[in-house]
């Protein structure tokens, strides 16, 4: 069997700097170190934090008082950060800066008197964090027939932005909607979807033109990891999405003479690995990597953190 390799793959700067966080929080502050939500969405990433003295939680009021407290990549809304100040927590903050720059554009939006429309997926953590971040209502839309059953007067200033880890197509077929349904819209010039989803979906497409069958590593409430999926089911090539090795099965593979891999941005290279491992208990395996485009982003961590670093986070887990 022959495996092809996506790239990019795999962990994205704003995931490289949340575990870096919790990381050097934990080297820093010692055990416990709080964290809001799943740092990331991947199980192997939260349980190697556990291990080392993370303690997971999904509200505030499970963090005791004077805890070490990190907010997750998503982002949280202003009250959960209201919250944590009233009390006092020392927080740091590891929601992805490219999350951030999306509340940030939100803001201005309502700041020019403009309705909000935020497209995204009900109940991702990083919707609830944008839509409590604006400070004003924000309506979400889902989908183009979302668009079409929206009651707000078509002569309405809107602004739209959208989550970072959406489709690319998807994106643009919903704001084709809304340019059609309303007079006045105004939208960021790029879409909001980030760097690392757009050159993983551009890499799967790629891939898919080589392969037989695709394996996607990733987390099933990973908004990125799914939107991977979707793109191979899209383009017609079998798509599986894994946590890990112990998820593939042998029967996708009957016929097949090329496997391709990628992974989530939340997923680490070593399940990569544990795989293709699995693959190789199938029988031999040749591995070649794809000539993707190489990142090269990184962003800097909370200046608490800095004291002894260059800055950069660099967590591999
Ligand atoms: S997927 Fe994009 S927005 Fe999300 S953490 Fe990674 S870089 Fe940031």
């Amino acid at each position: 069997m022959r495996v092809v390799l996506a790239q990019p793959r795999g962990f994205c700067a704003g995931v490289v700097r949340a575990i870096d966080i919790v990381e050097r929080a934990l080297e820093k502050y010692g055990e416990p170190v709080y964290v809001r939500h799943e740092i990331v969405h991947n199980k192997h990433v939260v349980d190697t934090l556990k291990n080392k003295g993370a303690r997971f939680v999904e509200e505030l009021n499970e963090v005791p008082d004077g805890a070490v407290t990190v907010f997750s990549a998503h982002g949280v809304p202003q009250a959960v950060v209201k919250d944590a100040q009233a009390r006092g927590l020392p927080v740091l903050d590891a929601t992805c800066p490219l999350v951030s720059k999306v509340h940030n554009q939100g803001k201005r939006y309502v700041a020019h008197g403009r309705e909000l429309i935020l497209i995204g997926h009900a109940g991702h953590p990083e919707v609830e964090g944008t839509m409590g971040q604006v400070g004003a209502p924000v309506t979400l839309v889902q989908s183009d027939t979302d668009v079409e059953t929206l009651t707000i007067p078509s002569d309405t200033p809107v602004a739209y932005i959208t989550q970072t880890t959406l489709s690319i197509d998807d994106t643009k077929t919903i704001i084709a909607a809304l340019k059609r349904r309303f007079t006045d819209i105004v939208g960021p010039e790029t879409t909001d979807i980030c760097y690392a989803t757009q050159n993983r979906q551009t890499a799967v497409r790629e891939l898919s033109k080589l392969v037989d069958v695709i394996l996607v590593v990733g987390a099933k409430n990973s908004s990125n990891s799914n939107r991977l999926r979707e793109i191979g089911h899209e383009v017609g090539t079998p798509c599986y999405l894994i946590a890990d090795g112990s998820e593939v099965e042998p029967d996708w593979f009957n016929g097949a003479e090329t496997v391709g891999i990628t992974a989530g941005a939340s997923a680490p290279e070593v399940l990569v690995e544990d795989v293709i491992d699995a693959l190789r208990r199938l029988g031999p395996v040749e591995v070649s990597e794809l000539t993707g485009r190489q990142e090269t982003i990184e962003f800097r961590l909370p200046p608490e953190l800095t004291d002894s670093t260059a800055g950069r986070a660099t967590a591999k887990v």
